[in-house]
């Protein structure tokens, strides 16, 4: 048994003063049972909690760490910084214009951006933009995709509103849930009923081009460009939420993968190199309608904070300069296809999803295609596979419907021992070691 006993403690502290005893609830456990690992480094594709436990780390803090924990190019970048100019002005610096010079390179569609300090900061900000723009109310987003926890978004939300079978939130008014309009992915006519029956009154489509929120759900190319004309025809707004996806499924993100063009595409995770940062940008024509140019207010105290400026930048040249990507995509093939040997060898189907570096296995038997082919996964199997993985050294994230992110860190020993501990998981999970 994994000894957790530090753990324990300082959950049970942590609890007394903080709701649930963490500060984002899908780090609670709630859904897999058992205390969280309470984390004191992180190394490269490594972690190690109080107890002195390590694992092989395939959440990276949720998505930013693609080159690893501590990589010593973005630590160095962040010191140097630190002792150099210091750790905030709330005045500009030179370090914001290198990173949207980079973007703006990076993604061909981002024309001008803007720096917040998270991905919910990011989506919230551009459909208010959006909405300005367009002088309109509804938005459009897809069942199971996960926006941020802006009000407008949780509808139906992924993740951990998923996780915690709360598909919506209490504190939500209706005048707001009203204006949220859900279409089922992938599903190009639910979109185009939704557009018919508030005609001239959509914003904004917004939608993860590769879902991460309720597992790795891939959209279908066919899909994407009927959306990206219906929104051309409709003059309505097309915003890809690449915060999981950007500079993860390919340098330029989903859209470079799909070849579609949003007109908005909101940023985070990786571009923050794990410190909290989140962007938007697009269209030069949209993003000027943003204060101080134009009349949509948004602002923040410690945007485009320098130390924050410096992990992402450093973290996008790392990925722009060494071009990681063929590695990733053969790194996670060895897993995908370890893991299918693994389900052939024990009889058992289940659906896996794959795009780069960001995969996940659903304990169901349907083609994983949207929200509710997602949501037949038996999560009770999920849980006792999870904490076999745990068991092992594997730290996965904590919920069937998050991705798996491989890093540049991760050696070819790491996935076998990965792969290894998957058979035996499974075997746990499925109850057949007897059989
Ligand atoms: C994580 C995520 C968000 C929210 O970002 P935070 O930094 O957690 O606020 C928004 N959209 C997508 C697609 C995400 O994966």
């Amino acid at each position: 048994m994994l000894n957790l006993n530090k753990s324990k403690e300082l959950f049970e502290r942590a609890k007394k003063v903080i709701p649930g005893g963490v500060n984002s609830p899908v780090r609670a456990f709630n859904s897999v049972g058992g205390t969280p690992a309470f984390v004191t480094r992180g190394e490269g594709a490594y972690m190690t909690d109080v107890d002195g436990n390590t694992y092989i780390d395939y959440v990276g803090s949720w998505g930013p760490f693609i080159v690893g924990h501590a990589h010593p190019r973005v630590v160095a970048a962040i010191e140097k910084t630190m002792k150099v100019h210091g750790t905030s002005f709330g005045a500009p610096t030179e370090l914001e214009i290198e990173l949207a010079e980079l973007i703006t390179k990076i993604v061909p569609s981002i024309e001008m951006v803007r720096m917040v300090n998270s991905g919910t900061e990011a989506t919230m900000s551009a459909i208010r933009l959006a909405r300005g723009y367009t002088k309109r109310e509804k938005i459009i987003k897809f069942e199971g995709c996960y926006h941020g926890h802006g009000d407008s978004f949780l509808i139906k939300a992924g993740s951990g509103a998923l996780t915690l079978g709360a598909p919506s939130s209490p504190g939500v008014t209706e005048g707001t849930a009203k204006d949220t309009l859900n279409a089922t992915y992938n599903d190009i006519e639910s979109v185009r009923e939704l557009v018919e029956s508030n005609k001239g009154n959509v914003a904004a489509i917004i939608i993860e081009a590769v879902g991460g929120n309720m597992g790795v759900v891939p959209s279908k190319k066919e899909f994407l460009v009927a959306l990206r004309e219906l929104c051309d025809k409709e003059g309505i707004v097309l915003i890809f939420d690449e915060v999981m996806t950007g500079f993860r499924v390919a340098l330029g993100g989903a859209q470079e993968v799909y070849g579609i063009t949003p007109d908005l595409t909101t940023l985070g995770k990786i571009i923050g190199g794990g410190l909290p940062v989140g962007a938007y940008g697009g269209k030069k024509e949209i993003m000027e309608c943003i204060s101080p140019v134009g009349t949509v207010y948004q602002a923040g105290t410690l945007s485009g904070n320098p130390l924050a400026m410096s992990a992402g930048l450093e973290t996008l040249k790392i990925l722009s300069e060494e071009n990681p990507y063929p590695e990733l995509e053969k790194k996670a093939v060895m897993v995908e296809e370890g893991f299918k040997n693994n389900l052939q060898k024990l009889g058992l189907n289940l659906c896996q999803t794959r795009v780069g570096s960001m995969s996940c296995l659903f304990f169901t038997d349907k083609d994983v295609v949207d929200f509710e082919t997602a949501n037949s996964s038996d999560t009770q199997k999920f849980a006792a596979y999870f904490n076999g993985m745990l068991e092992r050294g594997i730290y996965l994230a904590c919920s069937q419907f998050e991705a798996m992110f491989i890093s540049t860190k991760h050696t070819e020993e790491d996935l076998q021992k990965t792969i290894d501990a998957n058979y035996e998981s499974l075997e746990i999970a499925y109850k057949l070691q007897n059989a």
